[in-house]
């Protein structure tokens, strides 16, 4: 069996005690009921086991299968297994196989697509940040042996095909992953031609849909989808849809204003000093916490127009990469809706943008445009990592993006405001 993944998962291997961050450090590490047994019964009669009894308790929520126990934590926030090397002492004694799952496959995200499983990466691990943000061939996609995604029956299965949902899925998928990787509009054109071709496949395609299945519908529907897909490939229409949103004149601050409400609004809950001092110094540079939305977005575009005059193409392959992993990485068929899909997509794209325009070492390095591109790429991995570890998973980022999105046509034009600060 082999599995596919973007080239950069191919290359990824966990830099340990080189790695600017742990994969656990900040967060709650749970352990199924069969690998908590496992577990017992190599450490057992050995010097590990009163250890295994004392920092592995039961889930305080009650929870039992997947999430029975919890792993301990020490006083910095690192699991109470790591070494001094920051490499998991349990793994290093008795292999891959006693570790949490969680553990197992991060950065790992796997989804099986029919038979084919396909390993994406989370950028919150500071490695496939930097292999996904800074090789320019980082999202091609190639096969890899199954081996390598690790415990592949760990995969989500989306694509069942029992339904019109799933089972177009792949062909909407690839669809998306075309229109973003085209070059011949702005970033936020094809963002916004992705936001336009989801409200019109959202009038027949959605989770539930019968169009494809109740005659005689059914044809319609399938010619539908093929004609509007056939659409959005073509040149005229994305430079159509181009014309269309530069024409469009909206307000910047509500843009600053979500995405510096997200920033704050996760605060309170991380732990990470890493996160904390960056989020504080972005908002210092924004101007501070009196600062109004209008004046943070007059700053951010005077930002983006001097990064784009030094950088713009180096910025681009990150939220260009960003994107097509998301969509790599999220499947949309686990959304309300297709629009509601993208618009997850463009609410983290913005937060992540806003992050970086107002991350002090860009600031700076827009005063001396002589600055080596190592010091951007440096602050971009830092921010999406940051952004993706911290924010972008949370549950309280979720239920904001579904209240913030809406539904429908509101859906969109929100969405406009969001790809406007793009
Ligand atoms: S975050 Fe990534 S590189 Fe760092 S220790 Fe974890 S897997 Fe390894």
């Amino acid at each position: 069996m082999t599995a596919s993944a973007p080239r950069y998962m191919a290359r990824f291997r966990c830099i340990a005690e080189a790695c600017e961050d742990t994969c656990c450090a900040g967060l709650t590490v749970p352990i199924s009921e069969s690998r908590w047994s496992l577990l017992r019964q190599k450490v057992a009669g050995g010097p590990d086991e009163a250890r295994v009894a004392a920092l592995i308790t039961p889930n305080p929520d009650g929870a039992t299968g997947q999430q029975a126990g919890i792993l301990g934590k020490r006083a910095d926030g690192h699991c109470a297994f790591l070494d001094e090397t920051k490499l998991c002492s349990l793994q290093s004694r008795y292999g891959e196989v006693v570790l949490p799952d969680g553990c197992s496959v991060f950065p790992r995200v796997l989804t099986r697509w029919g038979a084919q499983v396909e390993m994406a990466g989370s950028l919150a691990c500071p490695e496939t940040a930097r292999l996904c943000l800074l090789a320019d061939d980082a999202l091609v996609r190639e096969p890899v042996p199954e081996a390598q995604a690790l415990r592949p029956q760990m995969a989500r299965q989306v694509a069942s095909g029992d339904d019109a949902w799933t089972a177009h899925a792949d062909v909407v998928r690839e669809a998306m992953l075309r229109l973003l990787a085209r070059r011949d509009v702005p970033f936020a054109a094809r963002l916004y031609a992705l936001g336009r071709m989801a409200l019109e496949l959202g009038d027949f395609f959605f989770p539930g849909t019968t169009a494809f299945t109740d005659a005689p519908a059914e044809s319609d529907a399938e010619a539908r989808l093929a004609n509007l897909l056939r659409t959005y490939d073509a040149p005229d229409t994305l430079h159509t849809l181009r014309e269309q949103l530069e024409a469009l004149e909206l307000p910047g601050g509500p843009w600053a204003g979500i995405c510096a409400a997200v920033l704050r609004s996760r605060e309170a809950h991380v732990g990470s000093q890493r996160y904390l001092s960056l989020v504080r110094g972005v908002r210092e540079s924004y101007g501070g916490a009196d600062t109004t939305p209008d004046d943070a977005w007059r700053l951010h575009v005077t930002r983006r127009e001097a990064l784009t005059a030094l950088h713009g193409e180096r910025v681009h392959q990150y939220f260009q990469h960003h994107a097509l992993n998301h969509v790599l990485r999220h499947p949309f068929t686990e959304a309300a809706s297709l629009l509601n899909a993208v618009f997850l997509l463009v609410l983290r794209a913005s937060v992540v943008r806003y992050v970086l325009l107002g991350h002090p070492a860009v600031v700076a390095l827009l005063g001396t445009p002589d600055a080596p591109v190592a010091t951007l790429d440096a602050a971009a991995v830092e921010s999406f990592q940051l952004v993706a570890k911290h924010v972008e998973q949370a549950p309280q980022f979720l239920d904001f993006a579904q209240g913030l999105a809406g539904e429908g046509p509101e859906t969109f034009a929100r969405l406009l405001i969001l790809v406007k600060g793009l």
